[in-house]
C-alpha cells in the first residue's frame, strides 16, 4: 500500500511489549511537547470490544470487517469515541485485550485499521504508541523508541491501573494473559512486536517515567535530522 502522509509533520513512536509504560509515557510526551497522541491498541481494542459484544466469532473475518465498516473512530484528549459513544473505559481489561490481539494477526484487519492511524497526524507533531508504528504504520518517524521492561514490573504496572481504574483481577491470571499476548504479538508473521532497525530500545525497569521521558526528549533534542 502506497503511504500518503503529512510528511513534513514530526512522529515519535513509541512501540513495546504489554504494560511497559508506553501509555503513560506517550501522555507525558505529548503534553510537554504539545503534540496529539494516537492510541493504536485503543483502535484494535475498540474494535474487540464491538466483536464481542456482537457474539462475532474471531474466525468470521468477513463479518469482522463488514462490522468495522459500521464504526467510526474519533480520538478527544485521551479518550477514544466509537460512533460518538466513550468506550474508554470498556475496553482496558485482558479479555479484549486477548481478542484484539487474536484479531490483529489478520491481514485484512491491519490494512482497514492502517488508514485510520495514518490520517491522525496532525500539526504540531504526533505521538503514536502501539506494536508497529515504527516499523510498518509511520516508517518515516523522526525518532522511534522501543519500550520495554521486565515481566515483573509489566504485571505490577498493569495490576496497579487496573485496580485504579476499578477493574476486577487476579495477578497470577493477569501474568499468564500478558505473556500469552506478548508471545503472540511477537510470533505473528503481520506486523510482529520487534523494534525497528533504526529504534533506541529502552529498558524502563529501573526508570521513573521522568527518566524515561527525559531520555527520548533528550534523543528528540539531539536527532541528528
Ligand atoms: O496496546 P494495547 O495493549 O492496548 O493493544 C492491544 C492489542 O492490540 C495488542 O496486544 C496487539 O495485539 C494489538 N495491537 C497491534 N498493533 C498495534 C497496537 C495494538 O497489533 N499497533
Amino acid at each position: 500500500m502506497k503511504i500518503k502522509i503529512k510528511n513534513n509533520i514530526p512522529v515519535i513512536t513509541i512501540d513495546g511489549p504489554t504494560a511497559a509504560g508506553k501509555g503513560t509515557i506517550s501522555s507525558s510526551l505529548a503534553r510537554r511537547l504539545g503534540w496529539s497522541i494516537l492510541d493504536s491498541g485503543a483502535i484494535y481494542r475498540s474494535l474487540a470490544f464491538f466483536i464481542i459484544q456482537n457474539n462475532i466469532s474471531c474466525n468470521d473475518i468477513n463479518a469482522i470487517l463488514r462490522l468495522l465498516k459500521t464504526l467510526k473512530f474519533s480520538f478527544h484528549s485521551n479518550d477514544i469515541y466509537v460512533n460518538n459513544l466513550n468506550i474508554t473505559n470498556k475496553i482496558r481489561n485482558e479479555d479484549v485485550g486477548k481478542v484484539a490481539s487474536i484479531i490483529s494477526e489478520n491481514s485484512n484487519i491491519r490494512d482497514s485499521l492502517l488508514n485510520i492511524q495514518r490520517h491522525s497526524i496532525q500539526e504540531p507533531g504526533l505521538i503514536a504508541d502501539g506494536r508497529d508504528m515504527g516499523t510498518v504504520v509511520f516508517p518515516f518517524a523522526s525518532l522511534k523508541i522501543f519500550l520495554t521492561a521486565n515481566i515483573d514490573v509489566r504485571v505490577e504496572r498493569r495490576y496497579k491501573q487496573l485496580i485504579t481504574s476499578k477493574v476486577s483481577v487476579n495477578i497470577s491470571n493477569l501474568r499468564s494473559a500478558i505473556m500469552d499476548r506478548d508471545l503472540r504479538d511477537t510470533e505473528r508473521v503481520l506486523s510482529p512486536l520487534i523494534p525497528a532497525y533504526d529504534a533506541h530500545v529502552i529498558d524502563s525497569s529501573y526508570l521513573t517515567n521522568d527518566e524515561t521521558v527525559s531520555i527520548i526528549l533528550d534523543l528528540w533534542k539531539n536527532r541528528l535530522y
